[in-house]
């Protein structure tokens, strides 16, 4: 593994238990010219006197005459060890400017809405009924392999129904319960693909890091990128490669009269990708609250509310979950959420080396005012995404969510989820991703990468049903409604302030509900709340999805 310099799992640094003096990412009250009345939000913050305050969609407010810049990565004895080299110095995010201003959003006028009608295959990974004849070859293959999700959990025998072998086990079929063979490390958390977008570069065959060998020049450069919409640079050193035929060297993008846009972009590649997955590494574990603050930050009313308030609970129990093994967990859940984010969204050049390119001119451009990087770079850096950390990541998630799921103890049903929303949201975001990625560059297909898509969004259908059949896990909210509200606490072994907050999802729940009830039968994929919204539906039948 390149990235030996990651953090430990749980050290992500979340300053909610952080001591003071450590200028990093604090969560906290808002303060006041705050959005929505009781909202809590993130504040960037420094060491006094220079306290930083950012609003979704607002520009900070800094006191007068800073004396720090804002600034990322420093570390104290009780954090990790910071990386060395040229990351060592802290990464200046802003120089000494007063204001640090919130880059905007991708204007969501952008994003296409999912469509009734999207080509997506149904999913029914839960049934009830016959099953047709390559579904029964795959149950009698399970029978062989394992028992069915139910008779796992309850850890009693899976007897198949040997006159059928494609029909409901026995237990199942006496209990009318869904007779499911997926296990939670089945599950795909993300889109995956063999190798690196073929439009970027036809290189690379596979995700493994292979470097370029043919350079044009001596001449090593280091550049920053971030993704196009928040302000969070890694460093990768770059050199000017000899191309290849399939190498892309332009941007391209289609405008709104549907004609196809180039803009020539220079032949420079990353020259080490095992070096650049450390810097990448380093700045995922110091920017987490960026990104959630960049991605789920904006908009208002009660499913914005929803988002919001959820994330922020997730990120302060990276620090406060009980045990080891929960927090382990959520923190490799952000820094899976943002690698999905990493390898779905454009990402561009800052700072003050741009390889000679001028930025884009053009409105109907995602990178209007900004510099691409390099598609062949972009192609390298899928590379390094997958092979050290979507993958090893998403294995580690799956691993301990099965942990925590099997030993079905009350005490874990909070951490459980918040990790599961995280992960159902992560899915509809890189659902909607592909299909604006499609259109961008106007393909043919709805989604640029349907196989990816459709295996992620099983991946969905089998954690959902490992919440509701394994842990019961609605039914908090249904107290939190109806009551017995005594039970509540007990139920999910939750902390005063958790029982506060799960009161509060409840309700905003229940006041969305009514818009969420088009969701599945208009096949919303995209959509923020098309997962999440089954997760509070404790009659939640799979099969009901197509
Ligand atoms: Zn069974
Ligand atoms: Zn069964």
């Amino acid at each position: 593994m390149p990235n030996r310099r990651r953090a430990p799992d749980s050290q992500i640094r979340v300053a909610a238990a952080i001591p003071a003096g450590i200028p990093w990412l604090e969560v906290g009250e808002l303060q006041p010219m705050s959005p929505p009345a009781g909202r809590t939000d993130l504040l960037l913050a420094s060491t006094p006197p220079y306290d930083l305050v950012i609003y979704p969609g607002r520009q900070a407010q800094a006191p007068p005459q800073p004396k720090l810049p804002f600034r990322t990565g420093t570390a104290s004895a009780a954090e990790p060890t910071p990386p060395s080299g040229p990351d060592a110095a802290p990464q200046l995010l802003v120089g000494t400017s007063k204001v640090w201003k919130v880059p905007p959003r991708v204007p969501r006028g952008r994003k296409p809405k999912a469509k009734t009608g999207n080509p997506v295959p149904a999913l029914k990974p839960v049934r009830h009924g016959p099953l047709g004849a390559d579904a029964r070859r795959t149950a009698a293959q399970r029978r062989q392999t394992g028992a069915c999700m139910i008779c796992h959990y309850k850890k009693t025998t899976c007897t198949p129904d040997k006159a059928d072998s494609g029909a409901p086990c026995i237990s199942c079929r006496s209990r009318e319960l869904p007779c499911v063979a997926y296990r939670v490390t089945d599950v795909v958390l993300y889109r995956e693909q063999d190798a690196p977008c073929h439009l970027f570069s036809k290189r690379w065959k596979s995700m493994d890091m292979i470097d370029i060998t043919e350079w044009a020049d001596n001449d090593v450069r280091t550049i920053k990128i971030s993704l196009a919409f928040l302000e969070a640079p890694f460093e990768v050193e770059v050199r000017k490669f000899v191309p290849l035929p399939g190498d892309s060297l332009e941007e391209k993008w289609v405008d709104k009269t549907g004609n196809l846009k180039t803009w020539p972009v220079p032949p420079y590649g990353i020259v080490c990708m095992a070096q650049a997955a450390d810097s990448i590494s380093g700045m995922i574990d110091s920017n987490v609250g960026i990104y959630i603050r960049s991605l789920i930050g904006a908009g208002t009313g009660d499913e914005s509310q929803l988002l919001w308030q959820t994330y922020l609970a997730a990120f302060k129990h990276c620090e406060n979950a009980p045990t080891e093994a929960e927090k382990k967990l959520l923190c490799n859940t952000f820094r899976l959420w943002v690698s999905c984010r990493l390898t779905s969204h454009p990402d561009r050049i800052v700072g003050d080396d741009h390889l000679g390119m001028r930025q884009i001119d053009d409105p109907d451009s995602p990178f209007e005012h900004m510099t691409p990087s390099p598609p062949v770079l972009g192609a390298q850096l899928e590379c390094i995404m997958y092979s050290c950390f979507l993958r090893p990541l998403s294995e580690k998630v799956l691993r301990n969510l099965m942990e925590l799921m099997e030993a079905r103890r009350q005490s874990t049903w909070y951490t459980i989820y918040l990790a599961l929303f995280l992960l159902l949201h992560s899915c509809a975001m890189m659902t909607r991703r592909d299909m604006e990625y499609a259109r961008l560059v106007s393909l043919d297909d709805t989604l640029a990468n349907p196989q990816g898509i459709y295996k992620q969004m099983c991946g969905a259908t089998t954690l959902l049903a490992h919440f509701h059949f394994a842990i019961k896990g609605a039914v908090p909210f249904r107290l939190a409604l109806h009551g017995p509200s005594s039970e509540l606490g007990t139920h999910g072994a939750l902390l005063p302030d958790q029982v506060d907050f799960i009161v509060d999802s409840a309700a905003l729940v229940d006041r969305i509900r009514p818009k969420w009830r088009d969701l599945r039968p208009t096949e919303s994929y995209g959509h923020d709340f098309y997962w999440i919204s089954q997760m509070f539906d404790e009659n939640w039948k799979g099969d009901k999805m197509a």
